[in-house]
C-alpha cells in the first residue's frame, strides 16, 4: 500500500515535471511563429500564404523575361527600323528600350525583397517570357510598329492580371505593377500614333 502511494506521488511529480517542460518550449515556438509573422508583414507579402507568394514570384520571374525580350526588341528594331518617320519611330524605340530595361531593374529588386531566383540567360527568355516576339525578319516600320503593338499589348494584359492578384494582398508589388502597367499603356499608344502619322502609302 506504501509502495502503491509512492508510486502514485512519483507518477504525479513526473507529470508536473512533463507538462512544466512543455509549457516552458511553448512560448519558444509560438515566439518563432510570431517573428516569422512579423518577418513577413513587414515585406507586406500574403500573410500565411505560401503558395501565393511562389505564384507571384513565378509570375515576375516572367514578367524579368520579357521586359529583357521587348527592350532587346526595341534595341534591334531602333537600329534596323526603315521608312517614314524614321528619326521619330527610332527617338519613341529608344525611350521604350531604355523604360523596359527600367521595368526588369523594379522587377528585379522587389524579386530580391521576395527572395525569388531570377537568373537566366537570354536564351531562357523565351521560353520563360510569357509575350512571344515574332523575330525581327522585316524591318519595315510597319511591321516594326505593329509587332511592338502586339508585344506591348500582351504586357497590358499580363500586367492587368497580375495588378489584380496582388490588389489587396502586397502593396509593394501592387504599386509598382501599376506603374509598369502605365508605362505600357502609354507605350502602345505613342505607337498606335507613329502608326497613324505614317503617310497612308505605307499602311497598307
Ligand atoms: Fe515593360
Ligand atoms: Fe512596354
Ligand atoms: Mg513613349
Amino acid at each position: 500500500m506504501k509502495k502503491n502511494v509512492m508510486c502514485f506521488a512519483l507518477s504525479m511529480v513526473l507529470l508536473a515535471l512533463v507538462s512544466s517542460c512543455s509549457t516552458v518550449q511553448k512560448p519558444d515556438v509560438l515566439s518563432k511563429q510570431q517573428n516569422n509573422m512579423i518577418a513577413t508583414k513587414s515585406n507586406t507579402l500574403f500573410q500565411n500564404e505560401k503558395s501565393d507568394k511562389q505564384l507571384l514570384i513565378n509570375k515576375l520571374v516572367t514578367a524579368f523575361a520579357d521586359e529583357w525580350m521587348a527592350g532587346y526588341q526595341y534595341w534591334m528594331a531602333a537600329r534596323l527600323v526603315q521608312g517614314a518617320l524614321r528619326t521619330d519611330v527610332i527617338a519613341e524605340l529608344t525611350q521604350h528600350y531604355n523604360d523596359e530595361l527600367r521595368h526588369a531593374d523594379m522587377i528585379a529588386k522587389r524579386l530580391i525583397e521576395l527572395e525569388g531566383d531570377f537568373r537566366m540567360f537570354p536564351q531562357d527568355w523565351h521560353h520563360i517570357g510569357g509575350c512571344h516576339f515574332d523575330s525581327i525578319t522585316k524591318s519595315d516600320v510597319v511591321t516594326v510598329l505593329r509587332e511592338n503593338i502586339k508585344g506591348e499589348q500582351c504586357a497590358i494584359d499580363f500586367y492587368q492580371n497580375l495588378l489584380v492578384m496582388v490588389e489587396g494582398k502586397d502593396k509593394e508589388s501592387y504599386d509598382m505593377v501599376l506603374s509598369i502597367l502605365h508605362d505600357e499603356i502609354e507605350h502602345k499608344e505613342d505607337l498606335e500614333k507613329l502608326l497613324k502619322a505614317l503617310p497612308v502609302h505605307n499602311n497598307v
